[in-house]
């Protein structure tokens, strides 16, 4: 097990700066989860720490040890990609030994290791199944296999669940915290889907264009988002954003209620998801949406009265938030 350090670690390809002096502290068994939009660093970072990009300035260490020039198979780390090529022509014990097997390791070692792996990801009945015959959650659970049986001190997962369907996602999602639960391991993983961050991340790092925005627990990065980018990333629906004259004024969809208030507003369209519905509202020309519980009897075209619970206050030109936030 070991502790990740990222010290002002900068990344650019020829002139092109990829990665502005990162800082981050991943604690040893910590779940650390890289969120940002697609082409904003995130893989980038992974791949930084896996060795297989070198790092332009800065430093990062592993367990204390300083990494920069270590090869990638002397990092202690195991790498589980969006696309996790299983060997199609072994079986899934092959597989899953495999990587042991090109250590030269003995075949009572391996075997020992497969089943330790096999029993815990509950591949026992499909060890003579080969990739072609498995689903698609059972292939990543095979690939997740193949990189504990190492026991790495470090697991980096890159958009492990992105080919996935949802009901499977949701699934596998579960079977990464129970794993991490299990293995006590330090886990970072990269996604550009936020609810995946929220709810797998001990921490979250979110970031822009190279740059960090917000590092923090799911609830503070939701509760007090740093900036208009984190309060609008994260969470769903979208943070609405409404200009105010001095500030930006941020209320989620969920802090919008409707009947009551003194606010008037016009309903533009109502959108049932069963649980709740999605109402569009046009107030004074300021587009927003709430999000209420059903049953809702409001008619589209009709007008309703609101109040915002919590807001969020934010400076109309940096974008970042402001001291005195909360409640209106
Ligand atoms: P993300 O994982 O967040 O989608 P990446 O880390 O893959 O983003 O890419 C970040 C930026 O770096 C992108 O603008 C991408 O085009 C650029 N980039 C990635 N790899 C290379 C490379 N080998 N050469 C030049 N630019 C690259």
């Amino acid at each position: 097990m070991a502790n990740v350090s990222l010290n002002a670690l900068s990344k650019s390809y020829d002139d092109t700066p990829v990665l502005a002096g990162i800082d981050l502290e991943i604690a040893n068994g910590e779940y650390l989860v890289l969120v940002g939009p697609s082409g904003c660093g995130k893989s980038t970072l992974l791949r930084c720490i896996a060795g297989l990009e070198t790092i332009s300035a800065g430093e990062l260490s592993i367990g204390g040890k300083r990494m920069n020039d270590v090869a990638p198979q002397d990092r202690n780390i195991a790498m589980v990609f969006q696309s996790y090529a299983l060997y199609p022509h072994m079986t899934v014990r092959r597989n899953l030994g495999f990587p042991l097997e090109i250590r030269k390791q003995s075949a009572a070692d391996i075997a020992s290791a497969v089943d330790s792996v096999a029993e815990i990801l509950e591949l026992d009945k499909l060890m003579d199944r080969f990739p072609g015959q498995l689903s698609g959650g059972q292939r990543q659970r095979v690939a997740m296999g193949r990189a504990m049986v190492r026991q790495p001190a470090v697991f980096l997962f890159d958009e492990p669940l992105s080919n996935l369907d949802a009901s499977l996602r949701g699934h596998m999602r579960a079977e990464l915290k129970r794993l991490h639960r299990r293995l006590g391991s330090t886990f970072v993983h990269v996604t550009h889907d936020q609810v995946e961050a929220l709810t797998l991340a001990d921490r979250i790092m979110v970031l822009n264009e190279g740059i960090v925005q917000q590092i923090g627990t799911p609830r503070e990065l939701f509760d007090t988002p740093a900036n208009t980018f984190v309060a609008q990333f994260i969470g769903s629906p979208t943070m609405n954003l409404l200009q105010r004259d001095d500030h930006t004024l941020g209320v989620r969809p969920s802090d919008i209620h409707l009947g009551q208030g003194d606010l008037t507003a016009t309903v533009e369209l109502v959108e049932s998801l069963g649980a709740e519905a999605l109402v569009h509202l046009d107030q004074m020309g300021t587009s927003m949406l709430a999000q209420v519980p059903e049953p809702v009897a409001i008619e589209t075209g009709s007008t309703v009265q609101l109040r915002f619970g919590r807001t969020h206050r934010f400076d109309r030109t940096t974008g970042l938030r402001l001291p005195d936030s909360g409640a209106q």
